[in-house]
């Protein structure tokens, strides 16, 4: 439970007088939530500053000096269309005259605020105009005696619409009055060699900016809070992974048998780095403890061998073996693969989805809860409630880079304590997976099968489509097939993306009878019988969404032309990218671009047409966008960093790693007075659901 004296700044912005449930509501579309602590953890990006000006000659246009004047005379416009003017006299230096313009007006608010003869302070954006400054719609005018009003710096924070930055550094003024009192948890050495503020005095800095330098990342108060997010992250990851290795798992020894049959019946050779791989998963499994592994590899790399390699271990010790993919299509990929390679090897293969329903679900049911169903293979159906194993004992996730801590936890939970594999192709760069896969080891498949040429990859411009079209003849002559992928499924009003049931129909009256068409709005069925239409070679030209882009393999295809390849991001043209280049036979990637091209996109692309390596890939994707959107956490709102900026602070990880594990393993029940200061911490930064475990063991 969270400690009562955190409820403050837990609770709603409308617990701050004069914040409504309206404002309440922007401020969730703004950050996500609406509590306190949401606005205190969003940063400022900007700097106002109002400086109190004696000297005309010293004011530049686009400054914002704090002025008292007294108002002269108000120049009602003739037409309602035309500006009001306010002429008045400059009280804090001597012989100048400033004009007020404001453009949508209500004349009575004028009138009332700035009355003729009287004095205010004023401060905006002014410019100089025939000799005269003039200041279009002042940010702040206030009677004489109130001129501490107007901040001499004001931060000046991202916004939405419907929320102005008045109303956004309000509710943090009295959000900051909410921070209770807490020990220190950061390492006094650590602490004073950085010379890094307390919490809550880092959090009133980074809301009160006075330079520039202080909105970096390497302002003091940011590096601080930046470590205060990392070190909580790095200790849930370290108590999970101390949880998985203190659980006895089970000793699925194997004898040996099935992955020699599998060898035997193998069309191809591993590679060397499979071998590795396999043997480093083989040590795991035979131990007794719970394995929790992340095998990295790039697309193409061959890792659903690997995975089956590993179930059969597990098949071998008489226990059941689950491979859960994030789709239908996928699933059924791996299962008709899997169930022809062990056709004469005598294991129980199964698939389960959404789709199997009706008296096929009640039948695979029966067979996974009785255990003739040896090897599982779905989609997330396999962890809904109704599914009872027999003898669960391992656990493969395939193409899940999306799933946070929590949700690889409770896939876990079912089953007689399994081990765990989760299989990425999106490669991460080293610090990223450090925060993500932290409490796993990592095994990493570097190597692509050798028979494998590398895709030639072009960047053409859209008018050149009639022409490549032309080409296609030429392709299809040579009996290759082509992935032709387009943005969007329907032509909405909002968007003039490609339509990839207009390029389907377009395609097909070039080419009758050759094109299929694949999207996300089809029903699983239909997507089948279009993908085996083109594994079966039936068709040569696919026309598809993204619903390709994870997993799917058909080796003969050599083409692909992704459509406004500008629009998509690195990770997801790397991904599409590698659906080609499978086989033996040399491939190519068409990018088609429409204008304008911004430079982030022309840099996407240029990065694409130079390497095919993910890990490069990836690392400029995290220059070009940040670490959010790199693991699509801004997406799923999976763990989002607020405070640490990945680009400029990932050198903190390290240090708050080995603190997270020193802290642990010291002091594992956080029972010492600075372990019940990092419990604060671990609340504050929300990772509740991590300290129980800590006491569970
Ligand atoms: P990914 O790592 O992207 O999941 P897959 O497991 O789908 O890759 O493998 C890609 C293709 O390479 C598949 O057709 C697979 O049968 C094939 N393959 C895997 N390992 C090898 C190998 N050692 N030699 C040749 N082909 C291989
Ligand atoms: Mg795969």
């Amino acid at each position: 439970m969270r400690p009562t004296s955190l409820y403050p700044v837990f609770s709603s912005v409308e617990i701050v007088k004069g914040v409504g449930p309206k404002a309440s509501y922007f401020f969730k579309n703004l950050l996500g939530q609406n509590r306190l602590i949401d606005v205190l953890f969003h940063k400022p990006t900007g700097l106002k500053y109002r400086p109190r000006m004696t000297d005309a000659s010293e004011i530049k246009d686009g400054m914002l000096p704090v002025f008292k004047i007294k108002v002269m005379e108000h120049v009602r416009p003739a037409l309602k269309k035309h500006p009001y003017r306010i002429l008045c006299q400059i009280q804090s230096f001597k012989g100048c005259q400033l004009e007020i313009v404001f453009f949508n007006y209500h004349k009575d608010y004028l009138v009332s605020s700035l009355p003729e003869g009287e004095i205010r302070w004023i401060s905006g954006s002014v410019e100089w105009y025939n000799g005269k400054l003039q200041m279009t719609h002042p940010d702040y005018i206030v009677k004489d005696l109130d001129e501490w009003k107007i901040p001499l710096y004001e931060p000046v924070y991202p916004l939405t619409a419907g929320l102005t930055n008045k109303m956004v550094e309000f509710v943090v003024r009295n959000a900051l009055k909410e921070i209770p009192y807490m020990d220190e948890w950061i390492d006094e050495i650590l602490l004073k060699s950085n010379n890094w503020p307390s919490f809550k005095t880092a959090l009133e800095m980074l809301h009160n900016p006075k330079t520039y330098d202080d909105l970096t990342a390497l302002n003091k108060a940011r590096q601080r809070l930046a470590y205060d997010e990392l070190l909580a992250g790095q200790l849930a990851l370290s108590i999970m992974r101390t949880r998985f290795k203190k659980q006895k798992g089970n000793a699925l020894i194997g004898n040996g048998s099935l992955n020699e049959k599998l060898k035997q019946v193998l069309p191809f050779e591993l590679t060397q780095a499979q071998k590795r791989v396999i043997g480093e998963i083989r040590t795991d499994l035979s131990s007794e403890y719970r394995m929790n592994r992340l095998l990295q590899g790039d697309v193409g790399s061959g890792k659903t061998i690997v995975a089956l390699f590993a179930m059969l271990q597990a098949v071998e010790s008489s226990a059941q073996a689950a491979l859960m993919c994030p789709t239908d299509i996928l699933s059924r990929q791996h299962f008709k693969k899997i169930s022809s390679l062990l056709q004469d090897l005598g294991v129980n293969v199964v698939l389960l989805t959404g789709r199997e329903k009706g008296k096929t679900r009640t039948e695979l049911l029966q067979k996974i809860a009785q255990g003739t169903a040896q090897l599982i293979i779905g989609t997330h159906a396999l962890f809904t409630q109704d599914v009872e194993f027999k003898n669960l004992k391992f656990v493969v996730i395939d193409e899940q880079h999306r799933f946070g801590v929590e949700q690889r936890l409770f896939l876990t939970q079912k089953g007689c304590h399994p081990d765990l594999l989760v299989m990425t192709a999106t490669p991460i760069p080293r610090t990223l997976a450090l925060t993500y896969y932290g409490d796993m080891d990592v095994s990493v498949i570097d190597e692509k099968p050798s028979m494998r040429q590398k895709t030639e990859t072009c960047v053409i411009p859209s008018k050149a489509k009639e022409e490549t079209i032309q080409k296609l003849n030429n392709l299809l002559q040579k009996n290759q097939q082509i992935y032709w992928v387009c943005p969007l499924v329907e032509e909405s009003e909002k968007s003039d993306m490609a339509n990839a049931t207009d390029r389907y129909e377009e395609l097909s009256s070039y080419f009758p009878n050759q094109v299929g068409l694949i999207h996300g709005k089809m029903n699983g069925a239909q997507k089948d019988a279009v993908m085996q239409d083109f594994l079966d070679k039936k068709i040569s030209i696919l026309v598809a969404t993204t619903v390709i882009e994870v997993g799917v393999d058909v080796p003969s295809a050599t083409v692909m032309i992704i459509e406004q390849a500008e629009r998509f991001g690195l990770a997801q043209l790397h991904q599409l990218r590698g659906r080609i280049g499978r086989g033996a036979e040399k491939s190519t990637c068409l990018l088609m671009y429409s204008y304008p091209l911004s430079d982030v996109a022309k840099k996407r692309l240029e990065v694409m047409r130079q390497t095919d390596n993910g890990f490069v890939i990836a690392e400029e994707d995290l220059k070009l966008r940040g670490a959010g959107e790199v693991l699509g956490t801004r997406q799923s709102g999976l763990e989002n960093l607020k405070l640490c900026d990945y680009e400029l602070q990932s050198q903190l990880i390290a240090t708050a790693r080995k603190d997270a594990q020193q802290i642990i393993q010291t002091d594992p029940e956080l029972k010492t007075p600075r372990g019940q200061a990092i419990k604060m911490l671990m609340y504050l930064f929300e990772k509740d659901v991590y300290i129980p475990m800590i006491l569970a063991g």
